[in-house]
């Protein structure tokens, strides 16, 4: 029985206008996702989760990974929404708490599943993600490029094309292939967590071509992970932190809902636990016994 998170940064329910919409748009449709629909694939639950958690501003994505990972209202906790990187309070909440931590703590055995590029691993950047301090914090192993080389990872942009912006090489792989992937290391692992951000980038962009395809790109990489998974066994949790890219009429993230989707063992009884992203945490731990 395992667990895949599948976060992808920057995704919510918006309204189905395929002129600011880039899921109105695209060729997608398990990712035909709006505001006050039901979900377009009969095998999913899709629960719209409160991003903003009583906090004023636009939700953020330091404070809303820490909450998603944390199982906390991280933004209440530190007093606002925060952007980009973990800071010390943040990195501080996560110790001990996260997802990783918990499962590793209850003897099971946690992995992320991205791949980290040997100019990170030699000279890490000042600023890191929530998901690579937790990671971290819980000693799990850092996923390098050889593990990519073997098919044990994947990179951020799941082909490995965005590689050779990193200096790096490695033959492109399809969607499809990426997650077949993910589906092997998802049932070899109590909890797995794989993180996509180019949804969040290409909302920024305010760019529906680029939107589009990096949708069409996600819904394969489902359709690979789906169809490779026995979702009798292992249950897969898609989340976001924040909207953005449903709305590309504005640069900055949005107020609304985001999807958690859930496939597998256990969807309905996880999805019911969950309102706000501080729930979705405690629900997997839930399902896998460890609370
Ligand atoms: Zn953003």
């Amino acid at each position: 029985m395992g667990v895949l998170l599948l976060f992808v940064d920057g995704i919510g329910l918006g309204e189905a206008d395929p002129e600011i919409n880039p899921l109105a748009r695209a060729r997608v449709s398990r990712l035909r996702l709006f505001r006050d629909c039901p979900s377009p694939d009969p095998a999913a639950i899709l629960v719209p989760t409160d991003a903003c958690m009583g906090v004023p501003g636009l939700p953020q994505s330091a404070t809303g990974q820490t909450s998603l990972l944390a199982g906390l209202n991280a933004p209440a906790a530190v007093g606002s929404h925060i952007n980009g990187y973990c800071t010390k309070p943040l990195a501080a909440l996560l110790d001990g708490r996260s997802l990783f931590s918990r499962v590793k703590a209850a003897g099971r055995d946690a992995t992320f599943a991205n791949a980290y590029t040997p100019g990170f691993l030699e000279k890490p950047p000042r600023f890191l993600s929530v998901t690579t301090i937790a990671t971290r914090q819980a000693g799990l192993r850092i996923r390098t490029l050889e593990d990519l080389a073997r098919g044990d990872a994947l990179f951020h942009d799941f082909t490995n094309r965005l590689l050779p912006e990193r200096g790096c090489y490695l033959p492109p792989i399809t969607p499809g292939e990426a997650g077949r992937r993910l589906a092997v290391l998802t049932a070899a692992h109590a909890f797995t967590m794989y993180e996509h951000f180019l949804t969040d980038l290409a909302g920024h962009a305010r760019d529906m071509a680029r939107a589009a395809l990096v949708l069409e790109n996600l819904e394969a990489l489902l359709d690979g992970l789906l169809s490779h998974l026995d979702l009798f066994r292992h249950l897969v949790v898609l989340a976001s932190d924040h909207g953005n890219i449903e709305d590309l009429s504005a640069k900055q993230h949005t107020l609304n809902c985001v999807p958690t989707l859930l496939w597998g063992e256990g969807a309905g009884a996880v999805a019911a636990g969950i309102r706000n992203l501080a729930d979705i945490s405690p629900a997997i731990l839930h399902h896998l016994d460890m609370l």
